[in-house]
């Protein structure tokens, strides 16, 4: 049956009355509740989970977290929070919160909740450590950490330190590989730069949004509730949602573009095509700031083990400049009809839309996230929407730009700014880079050439964990992550399948405060302290660092992840030394306490000293060394290291103030966010007038100066379409496309635990079109087996049309471990990005 407008807007309006709501409470009852409890205190903290960043103030009475409210002053969020960041506070309560080290005796009990017994800190710091200490010295390919764009940034960083300078290892990965690596590489490519040029504050004034396989009123409620009451204020606001199958962000779409899986490529470059042929592309601005390439074409697919190392897959990110003629040639394929065609859209939508992206006196927003980013072609779609902003001049403007969402709450501040990946350093930062490794080693106080030994980038996400399954590492370490539940494939990953056991046989150790199906495979697990019961920094979507203060003390032995990794640390390099002093003392001193030969105490302390020295990476001038390093180019303005212009504000100004937008700038004593980046315009009022005062030029078109970017100028680079890795055939009909709901965060491990969102959505279904249950003989609430060329599972079905798919299209969340989704899905990746591809597995469905 079709879904009218009518109906997607009754279904929104109701989702979205429950979703968002500013400065509202959920208590949790304390024992001190009524006459005679404690007083109240409140800390300062942004929420948990997405990469939104919505501020929230923690309410304590008694010790206990007993109610959060949105924080009025928090300017990515003004008071606002959805549902489950109503619900934070009982994320710290539920039932089963891990209190002691657990240890597991018999590799034969993983994969069961049977199997761990408690044990004292000492005994499994020692046995951790001393794992690590024999797979390392014996050969450090075969270790590996699988970080997250959940850490705190002063935590991220200390583990990056650990990592690469304390084991010399690139082994180390985070879980923003598999939802932001395709951005972060677009990034890089386009602007050679990792970061959003525009803020949140775009969402105030556009005039025009386009989401392109979004679902931001379920991923990004509170973004979402922006949007529409943008639209709400003014009636000429429009929103194009280009989607592959209807969502409740449809419901508030003027027009919903449903295209055929993996052809979004096809229509951004009819859009492309439609400015250059009917010139309504940006001249001016265009011959001041945009440069041409084209790269590598055919890539073909990335399953198999060998395709990185091919002379293909080495050749993925080549690019040779090219200049707008040929450029526009390249383009000329992608006519409108020829674009409808791949992807079903008609054509007169496509070209409503290229007008609107000409129209100059239009300001666009272009907005996405997973849909883009977990593609196997999810760089160059990146690309392809880049480029239309960039022929249009619309980016870097309040109201216009390109936004690219974050999935986590760090993925920015943590994952991408403190070189958690395999091929990084701190801030944008490469290991391959000579003049990166130097800089790093004068930061790190390590003697020159120290850091050669890791030029080459470790093991990707996808391959530490094939690696893991083939026996071929001994060590896996994780934090802020339940990968058993959110990898793809994890038929092969997780030993269901018999020629892939390694699982079994390495050394797994997982930091967590719940029991996850990840703990179910661990040798030992850490009892980790959670969000505020710790302090920590987290990194938004819009470049905001927010601190977030201690509120409570964790439970039982609970200990926050940097008191976890420095023990460790401590213990396996105690006979390793960095020019002649203990190499723990030399990287880690300064946040220890000798006399008690412990970490030291004062969590503020330890944060304020570990984020002053990261903030060297991005304020050169701090270190005479790294200044003249910073300055030491080879003549040729890439060389320079630009990262000043990230400049991070002293950690102080964090606490004792509010949360600062980088690069923040100190003007006249005070320290000012820039919310638009490389426009100019006054400091004051969001502009980046000192970066392009001190790096870029004033007066060019737009008044941008992309002074980042290589020649100052970003890349459009033309992307050609190239089908997906696997198309519906007679046997695997369906293609199957997971995501996020509005109640659950990832895999569920703290959002099942609070009542509310768990009674609100208590099992994951698989979302139909009801013309498919009648073909294949099945109604709402059946249980089907979905089975893909990877592996197979359960689950009733629905066709409530929460989410709506099309003819020959299915969609299940990813939350429920006991559903367990990803069994099926494909581990074929973004060759460039190496982000697998979640949105688009073939499946055959058949009734239990
Ligand atoms: Fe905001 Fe996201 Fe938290 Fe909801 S889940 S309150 S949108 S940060």
């Amino acid at each position: 049956m079709e879904v009218t407008r009518r109906t997607f807007v009754k279904g929104a309006a109701v989702a979205m009355a429950t979703a968002v709501a500013t400065g509202s409470m959920v208590a949790c009852k304390t024992e001190g509740d009524g006459p005679g409890g404690g007083a109240t205190v409140e800390t300062k903290a942004v929420c948990r989970f997405c990469g939104t960043g919505c501020g929230v103030i923690c309410e304590v009475k008694n010790g206990k977290l007993t109610a959060v409210k949105g924080d009025v002053n928090n300017k990515s969020s003004l008071g606002k929070n959805c549902i489950k960041g109503l619900h934070l506070a009982k994320i710290l309560y539920g039932e089963n919160r891990l209190t002691k080290p657990l240890i597991r005796d018999d590799n034969n009990t993983k994969g069961t909740p049977d199997g761990l017994r408690e044990a004292t800190w000492d005994e499994a710091l020692e046995l951790v450590a001393n794992k690590l200490q024999d797979a390392w010295r014996t050969d450090k390919s075969r270790i590996a950490f699988w970080g997250s764009g959940q850490q705190p940034i002063t935590e991220g960083y200390a583990l990056a330190k650990f990592w690469k300078a304390g084991l010399l290892s690139n082994n180390i990965d985070p879980n923003a590989r598999l939802c932001m690596a395709s951005a972060v590489v677009a990034f890089m490519n386009v602007f050679q730069t990792d970061e959003p040029m525009g803020c949140y504050g775009d969402l105030d004034q556009a005039d025009v949004f386009v989401t392109w396989g979004a679902n931001m009123a379920e991923a990004h409620p509170v973004l979402y509730s922006r949007l529409t009451a943008r639209k709400v204020s003014d009636k000429n606001v429009l929103h194009y949602d280009l989607t592959t199958l209807h969502t409740q962000t449809s419901a508030s779409a003027n027009k919903v573009l449903v295209f055929r899986p993996g052809s979004d490529l096809a229509i951004a470059n009819a859009i492309s095509n439609y400015l250059i042929v009917n010139n309504l592309y940006d001249k001016e601005f265009v011959e001041a700031h945009v440069q041409f390439k084209q790269g590598t074409e055919n890539i073909g697919q990335s399953y198999e083990d060998g395709y990185d190392g091919s002379d293909l897959g080495k050749s993925v990110n080549d690019v040779e400049p090219i200049d707008f003629a040929a450029f526009s040639a390249r383009m000329a394929t992608y006519t409108l009809d020829y674009a409808s065609q791949i992807s079903g859209v008609p054509a007169a939508d496509i070209e409503e839309l290229a007008k609107l992206f000409g129209d100059p006196t239009k300001k666009i927003m272009s907005l996405w996230t997973m849909g883009v980013n977990q593609h196997s072609r999810g760089t160059w779609m990146n690309h392809c929407i880049y480029n239309i902003h960039l022929l249009t001049g619309k980016i870097s403007k309040p109201g216009s730009g390109p936004f690219s969402l974050t999935g986590q709450p760090s993925a920015c501040g943590t994952a991408r700014e403190v070189g958690l990946f395999a091929h990084r350093l701190p801030a944008d930062l490469l290991v391959a880079n000579p003049q990166h490794r130097r800089y790093t080693e004068v930061i790190w106080g390590l003697p020159e050439g120290y850091l050669d030994e890791i030029e080459a980038p470790g093991f990707h996400t996808i391959k530490i964990f094939k690696e893991l399954s083939k026996g071929n590492i001994d060590f896996l370490w994780s934090a802020s992550n339940n990968w058993a539940v959110t990898l793809p494939n994890l038929t092969r990953f997780l030993g269901k399948d018999p020629t892939y056991k390694g699982i079994i046989d390495a050394f797994i150790v997982v930091n967590d405060p719940y029991p996850t199906l990840s703990t179910q495979y661990a040798n030992v697990v850490f009892p980790a302290a959670m969000w505020v019961e710790r302090e920590g920094q987290y990194g938004n979507a819009e470049r905001r660092t927010t601190v977030f203060e201690k509120a409570v003390d964790p439970p039982g032995e609970a200990k926050w992840d940097t008191w976890i990794f420095l023990q460790v640390a401590k213990r396996v390099l105690k006979d390793t030394s960095i020019g002649g002093t203990n190499a723990f003392d030399h990287l880690f001193g300064f946040v220890w306490d000798d006399e008690k030969d412990d970490l030291i105490e004062d969590q503020r302390e330890v944060n304020t000293r570990l984020f002053n020295e990261y903030r060297i990476f991005s304020n050169p001038d701090l270190n005479d060394a790294a200044q003249a390093i910073n300055k030491d180019a080879d003549g040729t303005f890439e060389a320079v290291l630009k990262m000043e212009n990230k400049q991070l504000a002293p950690y102080e100004e964090y606490v004792n103030n509010d949360a600062l937008t980088w690069p923040a700038r100190q003007v006249d004593g005070q320290w000012l966010s820039t919310l638009w980046r490389f426009a100019d315009g006054k400091q004051s009022e969001g502009y980046d007038e000192l970066g392009v005062e001190m790096y870029g030029d004033k007066g060019l078109p737009g008044n941008i100066s992309f002074y980042k970017s290589a020649g100052k100028k970003p890349s459009a680079v033309f992307r050609p379409y190239e089908p997906p890795a696997e198309e519906p055939d007679t046997e695997y009909p369906f293609w199957f496309c997971t995501g996020r709901l509005l109640e659950h965060w990832h895999s569920g491990s703290m959002t099942r635990v609070v009542p509310e969102l768990n009674k609100a959505l208590p099992e994951a279904l698989l979302y139909i079109n009801k013309e498919d249950c009648a073909e294949l003989g099945i109604s709402d609430g059946n249980k089907v087996k979905v089975t893909s060329r990877h592996g197979s599972f359960e689950i009733n079905v629905s066709t409530n049309q929460r989410v709506a798919p099309p003819k020959g299209l299915v969609f299940a969340p990813f939350f429920a471990e006991e559903t367990l989704i990803n069994l099926a899905t494909q581990d074929y990746y973004c060759p460039l990005s190496k982000e697998p591809d979640y949105k688009k597995t073939c499946v055959r469905i058949e009734k239990v």
